[in-house]
């Protein structure tokens, strides 16, 4: 009977039911992911809702009280790590659809569209402030519905990477070219950096054929996250351990 509480799921060890890794934001249909106050993957617990946009339509609760039926509503949920709360706006959805949009039937539930303090991005020492900073910025563009603006900040970021690894001058399509012929971006990334300086341009400049959709701007986010990790996290990571294991294999005078 719990297999209902997870939306998705997948099989244990032992063939129980398990909720899958969300790597998203939370919402009361999920109460897992990523804090977006304190940053680390979490569980959360529902404080309460209220609704805050509503239909035409009225039903009778428990009291036999006529009650306007709810289209948004802001949830609060305490993470359980941090023990601070999120503010969520959530859409009502039946099945795949927003309630709103009277499109098909299925099933109600609630979807997690907005979070309260704003997402920022990534969080470790070892990536360079400036950097950080500007990749905060494309990520609370983005959770803010803004994906223009999102991915112009994720350009940005790439030219602040650019300029931290040396390449200081000239367009950034020849300061990309540039780092990875030296071997300082892998060629698995070039491609996508390719992606993102173009798909930052065509949010700099109105144009009526060519837009940036939220879809393209929170792949963009998941790119340079990743192009972060593997640049600056990971490294600092591995030199921690290993100067770990040489004091560990040093012997005692
Ligand atoms: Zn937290």
């Amino acid at each position: 009977m719990f297999g209902r509480f997870f939306r998705s799921k997948e099989t244990g060890a032992r063939g129980e039911t398990i909720p899958s890794r969300h790597d998203g934001f939370p919402d009361t249909s999920t109460l897992s992911g990523a804090c977006p106050r304190c940053k680390t993957q979490s569980s959360f617990e529902t404080t309460g809702a209220i609704p805050v946009t509503f239909s035409d339509m009225t039903t009778v609760d428990r009291s036999g009280s006529m009650v306007r039926v709810p289209y948004d509503r802001v949830a609060v949920l305490v993470c359980r790590h941090c023990h601070q709360g999120v503010a969520v706006i959530e859409e009502q959805m039946t099945g795949e659809h927003p309630s709103a949009s009277s499109k098909g039937g299925g099933q109600l539930w609630w979807r997690g569209v907005h979070w309260w303090p704003f997402p920022g991005g990534a969080n470790d020492p070892a990536i360079p402030p400036k950097i950080q900073d500007t990749f905060d910025e494309a990520c609370r563009a983005i959770a803010a519905n803004c994906p223009r603006a999102g991915a112009v900040m994720a350009r940005r970021t790439l030219e602040a990477i650019a300029a931290d690894r040396g390449e200081t001058d000239g367009p950034l399509v020849k300061r990309l070219a540039a780092l990875t012929s030296q071997g300082l971006l892998p060629s698995t990334f070039s491609d996508w950096a390719k992606e993102v300086r173009l798909v930052g341009n065509v949010g700099a400049h109105f144009d009526l054929e060519d837009d940036v959709s939220s879809k393209d701007a929170e792949q963009l986010r998941d790119f340079i996250a990743e192009l972060l990790n593997h640049l600056y996290v990971l490294p600092s990571k591995l030199a921690t351990r290993r100067a770990n294991a040489n004091r560990a294999t040093t012997p005692p005078r």
